[in-house]
């Protein structure tokens, strides 16, 4: 079951996933930090955090079997219609439709459908008549059928229609498939300047934060910084930000680096300063903890893709011996 995940994308991390964690209570057992670690790379971190709730209230609740009651099930953090659905078909062998991005294809190619396939309604609908086709069907093989003629037969950019079995009933295939789904055209999606800052308290020991643990990336680590307000200067956001963050003061000093990452609602651009302490003990003030790193230290660590590209140029200062910035006698401490 993925969702805007390729397989090739994901099968060594389901690999590495099941041997860490090879059932529902060894999940549920484990740190929420080895969790977000093992998904690391994966994005979408609220999908290993909700992972983590559902396992433990089905070791506390259920004696570590999932639930079949679609009810209960469905009552399971980041149990959605989809996941509820497969879940209860693929694995309990019940007439549930299962609705992803190839059955929503081939479904709307079917029937050369106009109608928007991101307005919720429409994606209702289609999981209705997905349901009404499925019929007495064996709903494992409907649903992987279904899945399968979307991704191997049905594609997005060339549809393989001669070898289609549903050919002769396909109404968008006596057109232009590739027409079809039609979708709402999605608002332009807005650029986040960030100022984010490598406090350096020794030539070695830098700062770290951990995001409070719900919202984006939480419970990952990340480098101390955060949005630049309107007319602020980057090196005043950079300071600006630690101290709310974690109340302290620092001296920016070089600019290191410039990071970008697209995320699903908005596109990051991350000013990443090299900063020195100035002595102030933190405080997590809008943080959910800190902590003073080596960069070896933060190989156990999770952080994300823009975090990780921080980290990887912190790397390369260390393989060759460069200073970040100058350190006094008396500050290298
Ligand atoms: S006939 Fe072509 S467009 Fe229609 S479902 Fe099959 S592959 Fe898709």
């Amino acid at each position: 079951m993925l969702q805007q995940t390729r397989v090739e994308t994901v099968v060594p991390y389901f690999l590495r996933w099941m041997d860490a964690f090879p059932n529902v209570t060894a999940l549920a057992d484990a740190p929420l930090e080895t969790v977000l670690k093992t998904w690391e790379g994966l994005g979408y971190y609220a999908r290993a955090r909700n992972l983590h709730r559902a396992a433990i209230v089905v070791r506390d609740q259920y004696q570590g079997q999932i639930p079949d009651d679609p009810d209960l099930l469905g009552a399971l953090p980041g149990i959605g219609p989809y996941t509820l659905a497969a879940i209860q078909s693929l694995a309990f062998g019940r007439p549930m439709a299962v609705l992803d991005g190839n059955v929503e294809r081939v479904l709307s190619r079917v029937l050369a459908s106009d109608a928007p396939i991101n307005d919720p309604k429409v994606k209702n609908g289609l999981r209705d008549l997905a349901g009404r086709l499925m019929g007495d069907t064996d709903p494992r093989v409907f649903n992987e059928a279904m899945m399968e003629l979307g991704a191997t037969v049905c594609l997005p950019r060339n549809p393989r229609c001669t070898l289609c079995p549903l050919h002769p009933l396909c109404r968008g295939a006596k057109t232009d498939p590739t027409r079809f789904p039609v979708k709402l055209k999605k608002k332009k999606i807005p650029v986040v300047e960030v100022g984010a800052a490598v406090t350096w308290r020794d030539p070695e020991t830098f700062l770290i934060a951990k995001r409070h643990p719900e919202g984006l990336l939480g419970g990952m680590w990340e480098f101390p910084g955060g949005k630049r307000e309107a007319n602020e200067s980057l090196v005043d956001c950079v300071k600006r930000e630690l101290q709310e963050e974690l109340d302290i003061r620092v001296d920016v000093k070089d600019f290191f680096l410039h990071v970008r990452h697209t995320f699903t609602h908005f596109h990051l651009s991350m000013h990443v300063f090299h900063c020195k302490w100035n002595g102030d003990a933190p405080k997590a003030l809008d943080c959910a903890d800190f902590r003073w790193v080596r960069f070896a230290d933060c190989v156990k660590l999770p952080f994300g893709k823009a975090d990780r590209q921080v980290l990887a140029a912190l790397s390369t200062l260390a393989d060759n011996s460069i200073l970040p910035i100058k350190f006094s006698q008396k500050n290298n401490h």
